[in-house]
């Protein structure tokens, strides 16, 4: 059922998009930092008129990890109360330190551990006090630790993308750490849902346009589907796309963006029916 609300917001892109219909495919192209899948692509042949896409993006999006992320920072945060240090003050200046390290080194696999390890200079810089190797160490490798959790997918996923993938062309865009996003995948076995796998260091519009148009559709006739208001849904609704931001645990990033205007959803099994609305009913088989 569509509230008033997402009615009048899916209007105007159902007009554009039946004008899409009729854009011409070209051959897709490799973009950005593509995951090798050749095998893969190799043998899948999709049904899809091709000519609508959409667009997801993984953590907290079609898998959760925040949940790892939290815990693993209370850890972190409980084994330096041990050592004396408040709790709260340690959650603001790891918050504080981690944001800024995002601009310095965007979703690298040493950000999170290095940023604990600079909380614990911090710490030691405002209150005194011995900088200890050992409990330097232990603080890294509690920030190491995050990435051996395997994320748990959000349920449905699997049936969700099977639906689509009869009727659009699916890619998965990921930002963060290579390595890491690539074990993701492999060990979720989720890129043969996809026609394409972009793995990238941070999205931006810039970004999405490229991943827009190597598929050879203009933005109107895609859509991304993603958690994050500041990676996801304001570089799409800049490149042209039309957002819909499915709901998850957020983090200190998100928190100092603000959007309007964009669809929320709660559970992922609404996006077929979304995408029927906002690309047209563009099933063949
Ligand atoms: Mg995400």
């Amino acid at each position: 059922m569509w509230t008033a609300k997402e009615e009048s917001m899916q209007r105007q892109p159902i007009v554009v998009a039946v004008a899409c219909q009729r854009w011409a495919f070209a051959h897709p192209i490799r973009v950005g930092r593509l995951v090798p899948l050749k095998r893969f692509n190799r043998k899948r042949r999709s049904s899809a008129r091709r000519d609508t896409a959409i667009v997801f993006d993984g953590d907290d999006t079609l898998w959760l990890t925040q949940r790892h992320y939290d815990e693993t920072i209370q850890l972190f945060i409980s084994f330096l109360s041990a050592q004396g240090f408040p709790r709260a003050i340690t959650r603001q200046v790891f918050d504080r330190i981690d944001l800024a390290n995002v601009s310095k080194h965007g979703f690298s696999r040493e950000r999170f551990p290095r940023s604990m390890v600079e909380t614990y200079r911090d710490l030691l810089k405002q209150r005194g006090g011995k900088y200890e190797r050992a409990v330097a160490a232990r603080v890294r490798m509690i920030g190491r630790d995050v990435f051996a959790s395997l994320p748990e997918l959000r349920p449905g996923v699997r049936t969700v993308l099977r639906d689509l993938r009869r009727g659009h062309m699916l890619v998965l865009l990921t930002a963060g750490d290579r390595l890491v996003q690539r074990a993701k995948i492999r060990r979720l076995g989720m890129a043969r849902y996809f026609d394409r796998v972009v793995i990238t260091p941070l999205k931006n519009a810039k970004v999405m346009r490229k991943v827009v148009d190597d598929l050879g559709i203009p933005p109107c006739c895609a859509m991304m589907v993603g958690n994050s208001l500041r990676s996801d849904i304001l570089p799409a609704r800049e490149a042209g796309l039309t957002a819909v931001q499915i709901l998850a645990r957020g983090w200190h990033y998100d928190r100092s963006v603000r959007s309007t205007g964009h669809l929320r959803i709660r559970n992922l099994q609404r996006v077929p029916e979304i995408a029927r609305k906002v690309l047209g009913p563009n099933y063949v088989g």
